[in-house]
Protein backbone atom coordinates (compact mmCIF):
# COMPACT_ATOMS: atom_id res chain seq x y z
CA UNK A 1 0.00 0.00 0.00
CA UNK A 2 1.07 3.45 -0.95
CA UNK A 3 3.24 4.67 2.10
CA UNK A 4 1.77 8.24 3.96
CA UNK A 5 3.85 11.72 2.65
CA UNK A 6 2.83 15.00 3.80
CA UNK A 7 3.04 17.99 1.46
CA UNK A 8 6.64 18.98 2.36
CA UNK A 9 7.86 15.44 1.34
CA UNK A 10 8.10 14.20 4.75
CA UNK A 11 7.16 10.71 5.79
CA UNK A 12 4.74 9.88 8.31
CA UNK A 13 5.98 7.20 10.33
CA UNK A 14 4.82 7.57 13.87
CA UNK A 15 1.69 8.11 15.57
CA UNK A 16 1.08 9.11 18.76
CA UNK A 17 -2.05 7.64 20.14
CA UNK A 18 -3.91 9.65 23.44
CA UNK A 19 -6.41 6.22 24.49
CA UNK A 20 -8.01 8.15 27.27
CA UNK A 21 -8.33 11.90 28.41
CA UNK A 22 -8.65 10.71 31.88
CA UNK A 23 -5.36 10.53 34.72
CA UNK A 24 -5.10 9.63 37.76
CA UNK A 25 -2.62 13.15 38.51
CA UNK A 26 -3.68 17.07 37.95
CA UNK A 27 -0.33 18.13 36.88
CA UNK A 28 -0.61 22.11 37.71
CA UNK A 29 0.54 22.61 33.80
CA UNK A 30 -1.59 20.02 32.33
CA UNK A 31 -5.15 20.19 33.71
CA UNK A 32 -7.20 22.21 35.92
CA UNK A 33 -7.75 20.46 39.19
CA UNK A 34 -11.46 19.15 38.43
CA UNK A 35 -11.65 18.35 34.36
CA UNK A 36 -14.85 17.72 32.88
CA UNK A 37 -14.19 14.25 31.21
CA UNK A 38 -15.36 12.88 28.02
CA UNK A 39 -18.49 11.00 27.97
CA UNK A 40 -17.83 7.46 27.27
CA UNK A 41 -19.68 7.14 23.96
CA UNK A 42 -17.39 9.81 22.63
CA UNK A 43 -14.10 7.44 23.54
CA UNK A 44 -13.09 4.89 20.57
CA UNK A 45 -13.69 1.72 21.92
CA UNK A 46 -10.44 -0.67 21.92
CA UNK A 47 -11.77 -2.45 18.67
CA UNK A 48 -11.82 0.75 16.70
CA UNK A 49 -8.41 2.06 18.57
CA UNK A 50 -7.01 -1.06 16.99
CA UNK A 51 -8.83 -1.05 13.41
CA UNK A 52 -7.56 2.76 13.15
CA UNK A 53 -3.57 2.23 14.60
CA UNK A 54 -4.07 -1.35 12.18
CA UNK A 55 -4.61 1.17 9.37
CA UNK A 56 -1.61 3.15 9.83
CA UNK A 57 0.60 0.67 10.70
CA UNK A 58 -0.44 -1.00 7.17
CA UNK A 59 0.22 3.06 5.53
CA UNK A 60 3.67 2.68 6.64
CA UNK A 61 3.92 3.75 10.40
CA UNK A 62 6.40 2.47 11.99
CA UNK A 63 6.51 3.73 15.30
CA UNK A 64 3.47 4.06 17.83
CA UNK A 65 3.78 5.31 20.95
CA UNK A 66 0.68 5.17 23.58
CA UNK A 67 -0.35 8.22 25.61
CA UNK A 68 -3.18 9.77 27.39
CA UNK A 69 -4.26 11.54 30.41
CA UNK A 70 -2.92 8.48 31.48
CA UNK A 71 -2.53 5.33 28.91
CA UNK A 72 -2.56 2.95 31.88
CA UNK A 73 -5.53 4.20 33.75
CA UNK A 74 -7.72 3.04 30.55
CA UNK A 75 -9.86 0.13 31.40
CA UNK A 76 -8.36 -3.08 30.10
CA UNK A 77 -5.47 -1.39 28.06
CA UNK A 78 -3.33 -4.22 28.02
CA UNK A 79 -5.70 -6.07 25.65
CA UNK A 80 -4.81 -2.68 23.45
CA UNK A 81 -1.54 -3.45 23.66
CA UNK A 82 -1.63 -7.02 22.97
CA UNK A 83 -3.35 -6.50 19.66
CA UNK A 84 -0.65 -3.83 18.31
CA UNK A 85 1.94 -6.73 19.29
CA UNK A 86 0.78 -8.38 16.56
CA UNK A 87 2.26 -5.38 14.24
CA UNK A 88 5.64 -6.02 15.73
CA UNK A 89 5.27 -9.89 15.56
CA UNK A 90 4.56 -9.17 11.97
CA UNK A 91 7.60 -6.93 11.45
CA UNK A 92 5.25 -4.41 10.35
CA UNK A 93 5.94 -1.84 13.41
CA UNK A 94 9.25 -1.28 14.63
CA UNK A 95 8.65 0.08 17.98
CA UNK A 96 5.57 0.28 20.63
CA UNK A 97 5.98 2.45 23.48
CA UNK A 98 4.33 4.37 25.62
CA UNK A 99 4.69 7.77 27.65
CA UNK A 100 2.94 7.14 30.93
CA UNK A 101 3.47 9.22 34.40
CA UNK A 102 4.55 5.59 36.63
CA UNK A 103 1.67 4.91 38.88
CA UNK A 104 0.58 2.14 37.27
CA UNK A 105 4.02 0.64 35.90
CA UNK A 106 4.42 -1.57 39.01
CA UNK A 107 1.23 -3.23 37.81
CA UNK A 108 1.90 -3.41 34.15
CA UNK A 109 5.68 -3.58 33.89
CA UNK A 110 5.84 -7.30 33.06
CA UNK A 111 3.38 -7.48 30.77
CA UNK A 112 4.32 -4.48 28.54
CA UNK A 113 8.00 -6.29 28.35
CA UNK A 114 6.20 -9.08 27.57
CA UNK A 115 4.91 -8.74 24.25
CA UNK A 116 7.55 -6.68 22.99
CA UNK A 117 7.53 -3.15 24.42
CA UNK A 118 11.09 -2.11 25.05
CA UNK A 119 11.07 1.32 26.36
CA UNK A 120 9.02 3.68 28.42
CA UNK A 121 9.19 7.16 28.92
CA UNK A 122 8.12 8.22 32.83
CA UNK A 123 6.96 12.01 33.12
CA UNK A 124 8.59 13.15 36.77
CA UNK A 125 9.59 17.00 37.15
CA UNK A 126 10.99 16.49 40.86
CA UNK A 127 12.53 14.03 43.08
CA UNK A 128 11.14 15.92 46.24
CA UNK A 129 8.15 13.98 47.44
CA UNK A 130 6.42 17.65 48.93
CA UNK A 131 6.69 19.41 45.08
CA UNK A 132 5.53 16.40 43.98
CA UNK A 133 2.43 16.47 45.49
CA UNK A 134 2.55 19.79 44.62
CA UNK A 135 2.92 19.84 41.03
CA UNK A 136 0.68 16.65 39.99
CA UNK A 137 -1.75 17.56 42.80
CA UNK A 138 -2.93 13.94 43.40
CA UNK A 139 0.09 11.98 42.64
CA UNK A 140 2.40 10.07 45.60
CA UNK A 141 6.22 10.03 44.35
CA UNK A 142 6.67 6.55 46.03
CA UNK A 143 4.37 4.88 43.97
CA UNK A 144 6.44 6.13 40.62
CA UNK A 145 9.93 5.48 42.00
CA UNK A 146 8.15 1.66 42.77
CA UNK A 147 6.87 1.75 39.25
CA UNK A 148 9.99 3.21 37.48
CA UNK A 149 11.90 0.23 39.61
CA UNK A 150 9.34 -2.07 38.50
CA UNK A 151 10.07 -0.96 34.74
CA UNK A 152 13.74 -1.65 35.22
CA UNK A 153 13.00 -5.00 36.80
CA UNK A 154 11.11 -6.29 33.76
CA UNK A 155 14.02 -5.22 31.56
CA UNK A 156 12.29 -2.31 29.67
CA UNK A 157 14.86 1.09 29.13
CA UNK A 158 13.70 4.46 31.17
CA UNK A 159 13.38 7.86 29.60
CA UNK A 160 12.92 10.45 32.33
CA UNK A 161 10.75 13.50 30.67
CA UNK A 162 10.91 16.23 32.95
CA UNK A 163 8.95 19.86 32.13
CA UNK A 164 11.57 22.52 32.95
CA UNK A 165 10.17 24.98 35.48
CA UNK A 166 10.84 28.27 36.24
CA UNK A 167 11.10 28.68 40.44
CA UNK A 168 9.74 25.12 40.83
CA UNK A 169 12.84 22.67 39.39
CA UNK A 170 15.78 25.09 38.22
CA UNK A 171 17.14 23.75 41.86
CA UNK A 172 17.17 19.92 40.84
CA UNK A 173 19.08 20.43 37.76
CA UNK A 174 22.04 18.39 38.67
CA UNK A 175 19.82 15.92 41.26
CA UNK A 176 17.66 14.90 38.45
CA UNK A 177 21.04 14.37 36.23
CA UNK A 178 22.94 12.89 39.08
CA UNK A 179 19.50 10.41 39.81
CA UNK A 180 19.42 9.76 36.11
CA UNK A 181 22.70 8.56 35.90
CA UNK A 182 22.89 6.73 38.89
CA UNK A 183 20.12 5.27 37.57
CA UNK A 184 20.67 4.27 34.41
CA UNK A 185 18.22 6.58 32.78
CA UNK A 186 17.89 9.21 29.88
CA UNK A 187 16.92 12.21 30.60
CA UNK A 188 15.15 14.88 28.95
CA UNK A 189 13.66 18.45 29.95
CA UNK A 190 10.78 19.92 27.84
CA UNK A 191 9.93 23.68 27.85
CA UNK A 192 6.44 24.18 29.30
CA UNK A 193 4.11 24.86 26.41
CA UNK A 194 1.10 27.00 25.90
CA UNK A 195 -1.65 24.27 26.24
CA UNK A 196 -5.25 24.59 27.42
CA UNK A 197 -6.26 27.52 29.25
CA UNK A 198 -3.55 29.67 30.84
CA UNK A 199 -6.16 31.11 33.63
CA UNK A 200 -4.84 30.08 36.84
CA UNK A 201 -1.64 29.10 35.86
CA UNK A 202 0.83 31.91 34.21
CA UNK A 203 2.48 29.77 32.08
CA UNK A 204 4.97 32.52 30.61
CA UNK A 205 5.60 32.70 34.75
CA UNK A 206 6.31 29.27 34.55
CA UNK A 207 8.48 29.43 31.24
CA UNK A 208 12.51 28.16 31.91
CA UNK A 209 14.12 28.63 28.13
CA UNK A 210 16.18 25.25 27.90
CA UNK A 211 18.67 27.78 26.77
CA UNK A 212 18.90 28.74 29.87
CA UNK A 213 19.04 24.95 31.87
CA UNK A 214 21.31 23.72 28.80
CA UNK A 215 23.97 26.88 29.57
CA UNK A 216 23.82 25.79 33.57
CA UNK A 217 24.25 22.32 32.58
CA UNK A 218 27.82 23.55 31.09
CA UNK A 219 28.90 25.11 33.56
CA UNK A 220 29.25 21.78 35.49
CA UNK A 221 29.88 19.49 32.36
CA UNK A 222 31.03 19.26 28.79
CA UNK A 223 28.26 19.09 26.53
CA UNK A 224 28.76 16.76 22.83
CA UNK A 225 26.11 17.25 20.03
CA UNK A 226 24.67 14.39 19.07
CA UNK A 227 23.86 14.06 15.72
CA UNK A 228 21.14 11.91 16.66
CA UNK A 229 17.51 13.02 15.45
CA UNK A 230 13.82 10.90 15.85
CA UNK A 231 11.85 14.05 13.08
CA UNK A 232 10.51 15.66 16.21
CA UNK A 233 11.32 18.48 18.77
CA UNK A 234 14.39 16.32 20.73
CA UNK A 235 18.20 17.41 20.55
CA UNK A 236 20.54 15.17 22.25
CA UNK A 237 23.84 16.19 24.26
CA UNK A 238 26.07 13.51 25.60
CA UNK A 239 27.96 14.68 29.00
CA UNK A 240 31.27 13.94 28.41
CA UNK A 241 32.54 12.99 32.34
CA UNK A 242 29.51 10.84 32.55
CA UNK A 243 28.09 9.57 29.30
CA UNK A 244 24.62 10.16 29.97
CA UNK A 245 22.50 11.27 27.30
CA UNK A 246 20.26 14.52 27.80
CA UNK A 247 17.41 15.68 25.55
CA UNK A 248 16.22 18.87 25.29
CA UNK A 249 12.88 19.79 23.82
CA UNK A 250 12.19 23.02 22.95
CA UNK A 251 9.10 23.87 20.33
CA UNK A 252 9.66 27.16 21.43
CA UNK A 253 12.96 28.19 21.37
CA UNK A 254 14.06 26.26 18.35
CA UNK A 255 12.30 25.04 14.89
CA UNK A 256 12.04 21.53 14.59
CA UNK A 257 9.37 20.92 12.27
CA UNK A 258 11.13 20.72 8.66
CA UNK A 259 11.87 17.44 9.56
CA UNK A 260 8.31 16.44 11.32
CA UNK A 261 7.47 12.55 10.68
CA UNK A 262 4.18 12.42 12.55
CA UNK A 263 0.84 12.84 13.47
CA UNK A 264 -1.34 12.41 16.60
CA UNK A 265 -5.00 10.87 17.36
CA UNK A 266 -7.12 11.50 20.18
CA UNK A 267 -8.82 8.94 21.98
CA UNK A 268 -11.91 10.47 20.10
CA UNK A 269 -10.70 9.62 16.64
CA UNK A 270 -9.27 12.88 15.90
CA UNK A 271 -6.37 13.17 14.15
CA UNK A 272 -3.90 15.97 14.49
CA UNK A 273 -1.76 16.85 11.95
CA UNK A 274 0.56 19.46 13.92
CA UNK A 275 0.52 19.50 18.09
CA UNK A 276 0.54 23.45 17.58
CA UNK A 277 -2.69 23.86 15.24
CA UNK A 278 -6.02 23.99 15.51
CA UNK A 279 -6.58 21.71 12.49
CA UNK A 280 -7.81 18.00 12.43
CA UNK A 281 -9.85 15.42 10.83
CA UNK A 282 -12.56 13.47 12.11
CA UNK A 283 -11.79 9.88 11.91
CA UNK A 284 -14.33 8.39 13.50
CA UNK A 285 -17.18 9.20 11.66
CA UNK A 286 -15.94 7.09 8.84
CA UNK A 287 -14.91 4.32 10.82
CA UNK A 288 -18.27 4.04 12.23
CA UNK A 289 -20.15 4.55 9.09
CA UNK A 290 -18.15 1.76 7.56
CA UNK A 291 -17.77 -1.11 10.18
CA UNK A 292 -16.53 -3.77 8.10
CA UNK A 293 -14.58 -1.50 5.15
CA UNK A 294 -11.23 -0.45 5.55
CA UNK A 295 -10.96 1.97 2.37
CA UNK A 296 -13.22 5.06 3.88
CA UNK A 297 -11.08 5.29 6.82
CA UNK A 298 -7.78 4.80 4.91
CA UNK A 299 -8.87 7.33 2.55
CA UNK A 300 -9.89 9.80 5.47
CA UNK A 301 -6.39 9.23 6.28
CA UNK A 302 -4.61 10.37 3.48
CA UNK A 303 -6.66 13.15 2.64
CA UNK A 304 -5.72 14.97 6.27
CA UNK A 305 -2.27 13.88 5.60
CA UNK A 306 -2.67 16.07 2.67
CA UNK A 307 -3.30 18.86 4.51
CA UNK A 308 -0.36 18.32 7.20
CA UNK A 309 0.65 22.11 7.51
CA UNK A 310 4.35 23.15 7.36
CA UNK A 311 4.99 24.37 11.18
CA UNK A 312 3.49 25.45 14.20
CA UNK A 313 3.19 28.71 15.06
CA UNK A 314 4.27 28.98 19.11
CA UNK A 315 6.04 32.49 20.18
CA UNK A 316 6.54 33.78 23.51
CA UNK A 317 8.62 36.46 22.49
CA UNK A 318 7.44 39.69 23.10
CA UNK A 319 6.62 38.54 26.93
CA UNK A 320 3.04 37.26 25.34
CA UNK A 321 1.93 33.99 24.48
CA UNK A 322 1.44 33.64 20.55
CA UNK A 323 0.39 30.83 18.62
CA UNK A 324 -1.15 29.26 21.54
CA UNK A 325 -3.59 25.87 21.16
CA UNK A 326 -6.87 26.10 23.16
CA UNK A 327 -7.02 22.08 23.93
CA UNK A 328 -5.34 21.02 26.89
CA UNK A 329 -2.07 18.87 26.33
CA UNK A 330 -4.06 15.96 27.69
CA UNK A 331 -6.52 15.52 24.40
CA UNK A 332 -3.68 15.62 22.05
CA UNK A 333 -1.46 13.46 24.42
CA UNK A 334 1.34 15.44 24.56
N1 LIG B 1 0.14 11.03 31.59
C1 LIG B 1 1.30 10.70 30.85
C2 LIG B 1 2.51 11.45 31.34
O1 LIG B 1 2.34 12.36 32.15
O2 LIG B 1 3.61 11.09 30.92
C3 LIG B 1 1.15 10.90 29.36
C4 LIG B 1 0.44 12.14 28.87
S1 LIG B 1 1.23 13.69 29.27
C5 LIG B 1 0.08 14.82 28.57
C6 LIG B 1 2.61 13.67 28.15
C7 LIG B 1 3.72 14.66 28.45
O3 LIG B 1 3.25 15.96 28.25
C8 LIG B 1 4.25 14.62 29.87
O4 LIG B 1 5.65 14.41 29.84
C9 LIG B 1 3.92 15.97 30.42
O5 LIG B 1 4.91 16.42 31.32
C10 LIG B 1 3.87 16.81 29.18
N2 LIG B 1 3.09 18.03 29.31
C11 LIG B 1 1.83 18.19 29.76
N3 LIG B 1 1.45 19.47 29.70
C12 LIG B 1 2.50 20.17 29.20
C13 LIG B 1 2.73 21.53 28.89
N4 LIG B 1 1.81 22.47 29.08
N5 LIG B 1 3.94 21.86 28.36
C14 LIG B 1 4.90 20.93 28.14
N6 LIG B 1 4.73 19.62 28.41
C15 LIG B 1 3.55 19.24 28.94
FE1 LIG C 1 -1.84 13.37 33.83
FE2 LIG C 1 0.34 13.28 32.34
FE3 LIG C 1 -1.23 15.46 32.32
FE4 LIG C 1 0.18 14.93 34.49
S1 LIG C 1 1.00 15.40 32.45
S2 LIG C 1 -2.01 15.49 34.44
S3 LIG C 1 0.18 12.75 34.52
S4 LIG C 1 -1.79 13.46 31.61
Amino acid sequence: MMKLIDPFARPISYLRVSVTDRCDFRCTYCMAEHMQFLPKKELLTLEELDRLCSAFVGMGVEKLRITGGEPLVRRDIMTFFRAMARHLDSGALKELTLTTNGSQLARFAADLAAIGVRRVNVSLDTLDAEKFARITRWGRLPQVLDGIRAAQQAGLRVKINAVALKGFNEDELFGLVDWCGAEGHDLTFIEVMPMGDLGEENRLDQYWALSDLRARLAERFTLIDLAERTGGPARYVRLEETGQKIGFITPLTHNFCESCNRVRLTCTGELYMCLGQEDMADLRAPLRAHPGEDAPVEQAIRAAIARKPKGHDFDYSRQRVAGQVSRHMSHTGG
